[in-house]
C-alpha cells in the first residue's frame, strides 16, 4: 500500500500543531510513503506582502516583514526543540538569508519570475522544521527539495508539469524511507524555481501519487471531509461521503476551496482514491473521492467572495460578436485570470472575476483602452450545483442579483456582498 499524505498550512500553523501532526502519525497503523507539506499558516500571504515591499522598494517595510518571518519560524523551532534546536535554527537562518539574496537578485525581473524565486521559501522553511521534528520523535524521514522532483515549464505562477521528467525523477525515490517534501513548488529543468498556483499543494500530492502509482492520497484538513457547502459559512452543510472525480472537479472548479481543481485529473487517470480527513478528529468518518459517486446528486452551494464584475461593450454600438469575445477572453487568459461566470448579450460580455489586484488592474486597463467598460466591485457569487427553484429562491431570500446564469447542472447568482448574510442556511 503506497499512501501519499498532504498536510496544509492550518495543520502546521505553529509548534503545537506540528506536535499534534507528529502524534497523529505515531497513532496511525500504517505510515505513508511520502508526506507533502504546505507553508505554515498564512506564510504564503506574508511572502506575497514581502514581495510587494521588495518591488515597491520600501526597504524598511521589507526588513520589518522579513524579520517577522524570521521571528515566527525561529519561535516555532525554539518551542519544538528548545536548546537542542541549534542546527534546525541554523538551517532556517540560512534559508532566510537565501530568500533575502533572491529578492536582491530578482528585484528587477518581471513579477511572475521574481514571485516564484521567492514565494517557494514558505514551503522550504516549513518542511525543514517539520522533517526535523518528525526525526526527533522517531518518525524517520528524509527531506527532499520538490524543485528537483517536480519538473515544470517556465510558466511562472501556474507552471505546467513535465510528466515524463517528473516521473523519472520521482522513480529515484523508490526504496527510500519516508520522504518529506514541499507542496506547491517545482523547478524547471535548468533549475529555476516555479510554483503551481495558489493552494497548489493538493495538486503536488496528486502529481507524486500519479507518478509513483500510489494506492491512495489522503489530504488532512481542519474539516472531516468534503461538504455540500463550506461548513464555515453554511450552518447546516452536509458531508459528501462518496463522490466521483467528475463531481469533485465540478465543485472545485466552481470555487469549493477545499481541493485545488487540478488535483483530480492525475488521480482519476490512475484510479487513485483521494481521501479528505480531519487532522483534528482522527475517528471522524472521512470523504472519499473515487470512481464511485453515491452522493453526486446532492445539491451543493459554493460561495466565491470578493468578486468583480466587468461588463465589456464595443464603443460603436456594434455587436460583441465571437471575434470580440475571443479578443476579450484572450486578454483575460494573458492576465492569468479565470472567469467564475461568463454571460453575454448582443452588445455585452460580462465576466465575474476574483478581485486579484496584481492581475485585475492590468486587464482593466487593457480592456478600458478599447471597449466601453463598466466595473462593479464588492460582489459575492453563489453557485448552486443540481439546483432546484425552491433552493435558489430560499438562498436568495428576495435579494436582488446583478447577473444570473443557469443551465441544467448549475445556477449562479451574483449579489452585492453587503446584501449577503454572514452565515447561510440551506433549506431542508
Ligand atoms: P489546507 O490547510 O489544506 O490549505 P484549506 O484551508 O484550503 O486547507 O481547506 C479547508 C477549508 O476549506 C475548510 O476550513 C473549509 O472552511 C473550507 N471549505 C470550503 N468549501 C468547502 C467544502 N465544500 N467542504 C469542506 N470544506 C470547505
Ligand atoms: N502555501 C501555498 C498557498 O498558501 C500552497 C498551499 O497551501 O497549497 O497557496
Ligand atoms: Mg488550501
Amino acid at each position: 500500500m503506497t499512501t501519499i499524505f498532504k498536510f496544509g498550512g492550518a495543520s502546521i500553523k505553529d509548534a503545537e500543531a506540528i506536535r499534534h501532526l507528529g502524534e497523529l502519525l505515531n497513532r496511525l497503523e500504517t505510515r505513508p510513503r511520502t508526506i507533502v507539506i504546505s507553508a505554515m499558516g498564512k506564510t504564503t500571504n506574508a511572502l506575497e506582502a514581502l514581495l510587494a515591499a521588495a518591488r515597491h522598494g520600501d526597504e524598511s517595510d521589507y526588513r520589518h516583514q522579513l524579520e517577522a518571518l524570521r521571528r515566527d519560524h525561529l519561535a516555532t523551532v525554539e518551542s519544538l526543540f528548545g536548546a537542542s534546536g541549534g542546527s534546525v535554527a541554523e538551517r532556517v537562518e540560512t534559508l532566510l538569508e537565501e530568500l533575502d539574496e533572491c529578492h536582491r537578485q530578482h528585484r528587477g525581473d518581471d513579477r511572475p519570475h521574481h514571485y516564484d524565486q521567492t514565494i517557494c521559501y514558505g514551503e522550504l522553511l516549513s518542511t525543514t522544521i517539520v522533517s526535523a521534528w518528525l526525526n526527533e520523535i522517531g518518525v524517520d524521514n528524509d527531506w527532499y527539495d520538490a524543485r528537483q522532483l517536480i519538473v515544470t515549464d517556465a510558466n511562472h505562477q501556474a507552471a505546467n508539469v513535465d510528466w515524463a521528467k517528473t516521473s523519472q525523477r520521482l522513480k529515484t525515490l523508490e526504496g527510500e524511507p519516508l520522504v518529506v517534501t514541499q507542496g506547491f513548488i517545482g523547478g524547471t529543468a535548468d533549475g529555476d524555481s516555479t510554483t503551481l498556483g495558489r493552494e497548489g499543494s493538493d495538486f503536488s500530492a496528486a502529481i507524486i501519487a500519479h507518478c509513483l502509482g500510489a494506492s491512495e492520497v489522503v489530504i488532512w484538513k481542519d474539516v472531516p471531509g468534503l461538504f455540500n457547502a463550506d461548513p464555515r459559512r453554511f450552518d447546516n452543510a452536509r458531508q459528501l461521503m462518496q463522490i466521483s472525480y467528475h463531481e469533485a472537479i465540478e465543485l472545485a472548479w466552481l470555487g469549493a476551496k477545499v481541493i485545488h481543481p487540478k488535483t483530480l485529473a492525475p488521480l482519476r487517470e490512475r484510479q487513485i482514491p483521494l481521501k479528505v480527513r480531519s487532522f483534528k478528529a482522527l475517528d471522524a468518518p472521512h470523504s472519499v473521492i473515487s470512481a464511485r459517486g453515491d452522493d453526486d446528486a446532492m445539491p451543493a452551494c459554493i460561495l466565491a467572495e470578493e468578486q468583480v464584475l466587468l461588463e465589456i461593450q464595443p464603443r460603436d454600438f456594434s455587436f460583441m460578436d465571437e471575434a470580440r469575445q475571443l479578443d476579450a477572453l484572450g486578454r483575460l487568459v494573458d492576465a492569468g485570470l479565470h472567469a467564475n461566470l461568463i454571460d453575454s448579450s448582443a452588445m455585452r460580455l460580462s465576466l465575474c472575476l476574483d478581485a486579484h489586484p496584481e492581475r485585475l488592474e492590468p486587464l482593466v486597463e487593457s480592456l478600458d483602452a478599447d471597449y466601453a467598460l463598466t466595473r462593479h466591485d464588492d460582489l459575492t457569487l453563489l453557485s448552486v450545483r443540481h439546483p432546484t427553484q425552491a433552493l435558489l429562491d430560499s438562498l436568495s431570500k428576495g435579494r436582488a442579483h446583478l447577473v444570473e446564469r443557469r443551465n441544467r447542472e448549475v445556477a449562479q447568482r451574483l449579489f452585492h456582498s453587503n446584501d449577503c448574510p454572514e452565515t447561510w442556511h440551506i433549506p431542508d
